[in-house]
């Protein structure tokens, strides 16, 4: 496999093969987001991801179980290259169990039901959605583009076709500010999407980027770690999907939470409460990753 700039896979996908079939983000403009800064957006050469496909092939054949199609929103794809992709995929790799991407709302919609139906049968099995907040007022200060309606929209969809879902949400994303609403309508949006799984991430504030310039203007202050955790608490007392598995295992996070939404939420709620009053230990600043 051949890799431009940085690369990024969920903390789900860590023994995936990953295929950069496009490079960056289509939309790059998240206000927090470094991510893809250093690129700008593009599709690869078909014929190159194909032949990376192949050479995985030709070295790991039947030990690749789950292939990662990256970069930022690969679901954008045309439907002639994911054919192409997943053909070879399937053709390179027969233990195969799964393969996903990360996806904006607007790439699932701007598919139509049956094209996301038929993804679905050529084997592409989960995306992976970042709304980040519930809140209006959120979204639109994280330059998301995309309303909670628009959100609940893709992930109707991309549920009516079979396609497992797993959202994240940026403890911190409303500032001091939003703090409580960012925390109750992402719970809200969670309950709304009822995805299979849920993560939430903890922001941090990367130098170079809009909300870097934000900070230092005195236009967005992150809320300290007893405010995240409230943040944290409110999500998993009051996120309320049919059944999803909820992790809090990324590195950017304080208090690492593993449990079933909603059932284990009150006994999550317990962990934090004891957290908040310092009989757990909580991650040291050193050992968080973005
Ligand atoms: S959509 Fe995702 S990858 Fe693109 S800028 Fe926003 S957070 Fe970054």
């Amino acid at each position: 496999m051949r890799y431009q700039g940085s690369l990024y896979r969920p903390p789900s996908e860590a023994d995936a093969c990953i295929l950069q079939a496009t490079l960056g983000c289509s939309w790059n403009r998240c206000t927090y987001c470094a991510m893809y800064r250093d690129k700008a957006f593009s599709v690869r050469d078909l014929d190159e991801s194909l032949a990376d496909l192949r050479e995985a092939g030709e070295r790991f054949g039947g030990r690749v179980t789950k292939l990662f199609v990256a970069d930022g929103d690969a679901l954008i794809l045309g439907m002639p290259e994911w054919e192409a992709i997943l053909s070879e995929a399937a053709k390179q790799f027969p233990n195969l169990r799964r393969v996903s991407c990360y996806a904006q709302a607007c790439n699932v919609l701007e598919k139509s039901a049956d094209e996301l139906a038929t993804l679905r049968s050529w084997d592409l099995s989960r995306l992976y959605i970042g709304p980040e907040s519930g809140d209006p007022v959120t979204l639109k200060r994280i330059g998301k583009n995309t309303t909670f309606e628009q959100f609940v929209e893709a992930a109707d969809q991309a549920r009516a076709a079979g396609l497992e879902q797993s959202v994240i949400f940026l403890l911190g994303a409303g500032g001091t500010e939003r703090s409580a609403e960012h925390a109750r309508e992402s719970a809200r949006l969670a309950t709304a999407m009822n995805p299979e799984f849920l993560a939430a991430l903890t922001l941090t504030v990367v130098p170079e980027t809009p909300l870097a310039r934000m900070e230092e203007k005195g236009r967005f202050e992150l809320p300290g770690i007893l405010d995240l955790l409230t943040e944290l608490r409110t999500f998993v007392a009051e996120a309320k999907p049919d059944d999803a598995l909820f992790r809090t295992n990324h590195a950017s996070n304080y208090l690492p939470l593993a449990g079933r939404l909603p059932r284990d939420g009150a006994a999550m709620a317990a962990s934090i409460d004891a957290a908040l009053s310092g009989q757990v230990k909580l991650r040291p600043e050193w050992s968080r990753g973005l």
